[in-house]
This record gives structure tokens, sequence and C-alpha cells, in this order.
């Protein structure tokens, strides 16, 4: 990335849902000493989507966390793309190019982005980072140091190929935090995200005041960390589902909050309408390869794992729980 990273957004409220993310924000902008403790930071707070915050609602038309999908350099000028997104007809189109521009992220990517977000899924404290870099691992070994229990998930995309929020910048991290009710905000989750926040932010500061032309030489990649992070496999599992499409099974007791948690053949996964326990086996919801991936790996000591499990607001995206790998099998990862 390009030395020093200055400018820096912080987004929360991108799903209108997630309270907690809204409220750290707001923290942010109503405490104007701590946005002037990061003296070197150029930093912009952003309440990414207000209509759907004002609705208490995830969006108003479609999921602005996917809509960041501007090629650099831009094939149009800003007018003439934010006239084509108002014709669209969606309002999270044009949100997105308006965050953009706000930020200065239109013709080319800012230095970094922060984007808050919160999760009905057991998931603690999480750090979603597009890809590994030096500064990325850094900055969650630092969390990971103040936060032991939570973890990091790499989603292992290239600049470019993301249309979420971190494709607006150089490098960038999303906070998740849960479980937390959708609409709902809550102390100790916000106090959580605010601290992390807080602490990414200091490091910034202090790296780039101590090393304000060159980066510096970050310390190899701690245990800490390799314990740690997760990184996204790629597949996700739906629930069974009836004639209608409507899901026919909930998450089982056994299973609920068990995210990070390594998978175990045979275990319960759901539980039907009619009371019977679904096992992680190939079946029609459960593809075979899954099965062989997950022996193959445990002979290496290795591990698949879940998470976001029973998200609420994945069930119209299909999924009931996301796969993850897990370099390093740990039976006691989350307890
Ligand atoms: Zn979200």
């Amino acid at each position: 990335m390009n030395w020093p990273p200055i400018n820096i957004a912080l987004l929360g409220g991108t799903h209108g849902n997630e309270r907690t993310g809204i409220i750290v924000l707001q923290q942010f902008i109503h405490n104007p000493d701590w946005l002037k403790s990061y003296s070197t930071l150029s930093l912009i707070p952003v309440l990414a989507n207000p209509r759907a915050a004002e609705r208490n609602s995830r969006y108003i038309d479609c999921d602005l966390n996917r809509q960041f999908t501007q090629s650099y350099p831009p094939l149009t000028n800003i007018s003439t793309a934010l006239e084509e997104a108002r014709r669209s007809g969606s309002y999270e189109v044009g949100r997105a190019l308006e965050i953009q521009e706000q930020i200065g992220a239109y013709t080319q990517p800012i230095s970094f982005l922060i984007d808050l977000h919160s999760t009905t899924s057991n998931m603690g404290l999480c750090l979603i980072i597009p890809r590994e870099t030096p500064l990325s691992i850094h900055l969650c070994s630092l969390v990971l140091a103040e936060f032991p229990d939570s973890f990091v998930l790499c989603e292992n995309v290239l600049p470019n190929e993301d249309n979420t929020s971190t494709h607006l910048a150089e490098e960038g991290l999303v906070l998740e935090i849960g479980p937390v009710p959708q609409g709902m905000a809550q102390p100790i989750p916000v106090q959580i995200l605010q601290i992390a926040v807080r602490l990414i932010l200091q490091a910034l500061h202090e790296l780039i005041e101590d090393h304000p032309s060159t980066a510096p030489p970050f310390p190899p990649t701690p245990e800490l960390y390799k314990n740690r992070v997760v990184y996204r496999w790629g597949s996700s599992i739906d629930y069974p589902r009836d004639h209608l499409g409507l899901p026919r099974a909930m998450i089982h007791p056994d299973f609920m909050g068990k995210d990070g948690f390594p998978l175990e053949e045979g275990q319960a996964l759901f539980l039907d309408a009619q009371g019977n326990t679904l096992r992680l086996e190939a079946s029609d919801f459960i593809p075979q390869d899954l099965i062989l991936a997950l022996r193959a790996l445990r002979q290496k000591n290795e591990s698949l794992v879940a998470f976001f499990i029973g998200e609420a607001a994945y069930l119209e995206k299909g999924i009931a729980f996301q796969v993850g790998y897990a370099p390093l099998y740990h039976k006691s990862q989350k307890t």
C-alpha cells in the first residue's frame, strides 16, 4: 500500500438495523477530542445508510454492502455515474456512489476503511480482512491481544474483486460483533466495538508518527494471530427447505452459538419441525465434497469451522451458516 495510510473512513450503519456501529459512530462524531487525538490521520466518519437507519431496517431497496462495484479507474465522471444510479431506482446503488464521493474514493481507493457491523450470530468480536497484509495482520494482532477470544476472518479477495465497502480502500477492516439482535444496540457490544476501533486508530496514528515516510518493518506473524485466523472456504450451507422454499428446520440447539468451533462429522446441525435431528453427513443439503474435505483436513490436524450460524439477515441469501478453513485445529477454539 501507499505509505503513510492517512485517508481513513469510518463507516457505521451500512446495514441500517445494526445499531451497534451507529452508536459507536455517533460517539466519534460527538467526541471531537477523540478525532483530534489521531492528529496524523484524516478520518471521515460516515453514517452509510441513513434512510435504512431511520427505518431501523437492513436496507431500503437492496444490500448496500454489495453495491461497491466501481472499477478503478472509473469509466465515467461522478455526476454521470450518480445520474445512472438514480435511474436505477435503488437508493443503495446511489448511496454507494455518494459514499465514494464523500470519502474521496471515486477516482482511486483511499488508504484505509473501517466498517462497523453487528450480527445475530455468536461471533463475539470478529475482524474481517479482505486479504492478509503486514499492516492488517499487525492491526488484527493488536486487537487479539486485547480481546483474545475474538477471531480473524480472512476473505482472500483481491483488490477490485470485492463489492463490499472495503473495495473503496487499499486496505480495510470490517468489525463484526455478536450476538446482537437486529434493530437493537446493547451497551457491552458497543463498548467492545468502540475500544477495538480506538485501538486500531491509535495504532495507525502511532505507526505514521514513528514512520512518516516509509512503512515500518512489521514483526513476523504472531502465534496469537495464527491460532485465531479462519479463511473463507467459499461455501455456505443453506437450511433444508420445503416445496415453498421455506426453511423446514431450525439451527439445532447443540449447534447454535458454536461459531468458530471446528465442524465434526455427524454433529447435529438442524432440528426439523417434527423434532428430527439433521446431522453433518452427505445429504440433499450437505455436499459430499464438504465431508471429504473435512476428513482430509483432520488428518493434517486442520479443520473446517462454522461461522455466522443462523445469522438472521442471511436467511434471504440462502445461508444457514458459513464454512471457513482453520489451518490449526484447536479443540478449545471459541470456548
Ligand atoms: Zn452488517
